[in-house]
């Protein structure tokens, strides 16, 4: 429930509505659609401007008592009705698709964005946080697309259209109705703007309390442990409250703007009324003329009402956008270079050159210092030390989830920074301390090594691992759903299945940090066994806490507070009768 509201990714506000640029480049791949749309606009909005001026003359010829003619202009009206209905049907569909089409199109770009993003980005941001952004912020902008634009669009053609026709019906009732606009336009920008601010804040609310909900109930057992579920409830209910607040003077600015948009423009009208029947009553306006000049005049004046809604409706759709721009533009501070190496069979040569590295959220403190170490192709290592030595931060830097401050770290005699991440890293194979299990069936958490291997496969795997035991004894076997992050395992079944996950990958390199650290000990010998197998051929470095791993590598490396403080045998070590002897001594005895 950490609240880091100061490590955000930065955000550049453009300060209007230009942030829904960003859409742009989403929008234009469907041209088709979007013109296709524009003519069903075009064509409800020309219908509804030529509705009013058939209402006139069924209104001044209605005393002509012309039946005939009636009939005709009531035969005409029901066409024009009726083609109005169909592409106002069309424009809704043809615009509610743009806007699914789109929207699922940025989710699935913002997920790829950051599904690629190494640690260093999810520091700074809780992962609920990008959700909320990719689901709830998405779907402001589906409101936008799907609706707002063409509402706003089919009101600006109104709108004008609208005022073309007032003019021609009577310009002296036009230019007096058009005295109160900029009355109306001012407080729409003025309040519109303070509107923009309270929707991104409020989005931001949001996120952070779907940042702080996914973090507690990822803790659930731990928060309920220590019956702290009233500290979990307090501080997600107070960024509700928060979030409340702000919508609330969101809306409550709205209300505001709608009362004064409203009560303006229908103002404006009445009075034009006033003059207007005033003309007819001296005759110099026939009554019809007035009828369609009023039609018009609501048509304007209902244009003006819904663009000054839409505008708050943009005004938020802008502060989601910027919000997923973020997001989007986030460049990683690891990138692929341009023109990688190839590296076409991984021998498994490992080379650090005098490492120095300190992790981007604590420069000052460095995890390691100056460490040089060469690995031949097939060689076991196993790392020793104290807990916060450096150990597992040597596997981040080789996966190359982080860069060395300086030196250089290489595979096969290349660089990591000349190579593709994606490629070399189908060269290695890890087992973390904590094995991250998906909620899926056992057989899909195995093949997550690789994906195109057989079911036998998998179940050769499982079986090195010492894993088919107890998978098969689940009532399901191998197709047994796990839960989420594997909950319904045990710490030694989770253990068992990512090591078979690595004997599944087969890859030259091979990274365990404290692979068989949750088995009991009858277990361990079994997967011990299985993981020595495994390592024969391959390059393996190994974080190693019990004797037995330690003793069956070829070689030791001692780290502590980020330093290679020695090297050797078991024997070679103990002999040196240093922080190795002490290690072995406490840790191993048992
Ligand atoms: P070991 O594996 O030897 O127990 P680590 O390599 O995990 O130690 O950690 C080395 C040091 O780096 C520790 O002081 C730890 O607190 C720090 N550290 C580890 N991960 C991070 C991180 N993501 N950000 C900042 N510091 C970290």
């Amino acid at each position: 429930m950490a609240s880091n509201d100061n490590q955000k990714p930065e955000r550049v506000s453009s300060g209007n509505l230009g942030a829904l640029t960003a859409i742009w480049p989403f929008l234009k791949k469907y041209t088709g659609l979007m013109g296709f749309a524009l003519i069903a606009l075009i064509l409800t909005a020309a219908i509804s401007l030529i509705l009013p001026l058939a209402v006139r003359r069924v209104v001044d010829e209605f005393g002509v008592q012309n039946t005939g003619l009636l009939d005709q202009y009531f035969g005409s009206a029901l066409i024009v009705v009726a083609l109005l209905a169909v592409g106002t049907g069309f424009r809704y569909y043809l615009v509610s698709r743009l806007g699914e089409r789109v929207v699922s199109d940025i989710r699935n770009v913002v997920f790829k964005n950051t599904i690629g993003m190494s640690p260093s980005f999810f520091e700074k941001i809780l992962t609920g946080e990008v959700l909320s952004r990719i689901t709830t912020d998405t779907t402001l902008i589906l409101t936008v697309i799907g609706s707002s634009i063409s509402v706003a669009l089919r009101n600006v053609l109104l709108f004008f259209g609208g005022f073309l026709m007032m003019l021609l019906t009577s310009n002296k009732l036009t230019a007096l109705a058009f005295l109160i606009v900029p009355v109306v336009i001012i407080p729409i920008i003025f309040l519109g703007r303070r509107l923009r601010a309270l929707s991104q804040e409020n989005q931001d609310h949001i996120a952070s309390s779907s940042g702080n909900a996914s973090e507690a109930f990822l803790g659930v057992q731990t928060v309920q442990a220590f019956t702290n579920e009233n500290l979990a409830i307090d501080s997600f209910s107070n960024l509700t409250e928060k979030s409340y607040t702000v919508a609330l003077r969101r809306v409550s600015i709205r209300a505001l703007m709608t009362v004064i948009v409203i009560f303006l423009i229908f103002a404006g009208i009445i009075g034009v009324l006033w003059v207007g029947a005033r003309d007819v009553q001296s005759q110099t306006m026939s009554a019809g003329e007035l009828v369609q000049f009023l039609i018009y005049a609501i048509m304007v004046g209902g244009s003006v009402a819904a663009l000054s809604e839409i505008w708050g409706e943009l005004q938020r759709a802008a502060g989601a956008m910027e919000r997923l721009a973020e997001l989007l533009n986030t460049r990683d501070n690891i990138r692929d270079p341009e023109q990688p190496k190839m590296l076409n069979n991984i021998n498994g040569k490992i080379e650090l050159k005098d490492v120095n590295f300190s992790y981007p959220s604590r420069p000052d403190g460095a995890a390691l210092k100056g460490i040089s170490l060469v690995i031949d192709p097939g060689e076991t290592i196993a790392i020793v030390g104290p807990s916060g030595a450096g150990k597992s931060t040597i596997f981040q830097l080789l996966l190359r989830f982080y860069d060395p401050l300086s030196g250089e770290i290489m595979i096969d005699d290349v660089s990591l920074r000349d190579l593709n991440r994606g490629d070399f890293r189908k060269g290695i194979a890890l087992v973390s301390q904590d094995p991250i299990i998906f909620a899926t069936t056992i057989l899909e958490n195995i093949k997550f090594g690789r994906p195109d291997a057989s079911d036998e496969d998998i179940k050769v795997a499982a079986r090195s691992a010492s894993a088919s035991d107890f998978i098969e004894e689940l009532p399901l076997g191998y197709s047994t759903y796990v839960g989420e992050r594997g909950m319904m395992l045990s710490g030694g079944q989770k253990q068992r299945i990512a090591i078979a996950r690595a004997i599944l990958r087969n890859a030259p390199i091979l990274l365990l940090d404290e692979a068989t650290s949750a088995l009991d000990s009858e277990n361990e010998v079994v997967v011990q066994a299985a993981v020595e197998e495994l390592s024969r051929k391959k390059t393996t470095l190994v974080i190693a806490h019990r004797l037995s791993t330690v003793q069956s590598a070829d070689r030791i490396i001692v780290i502590d507070d980020g330093k290679l403080i020695a090297e050797g045998t078991h024997k070679s070590l103990i002999a040196q009768d240093g922080l190795y002897a002490k290690l072995a001594h406490l840790q191993f005895s048992a």
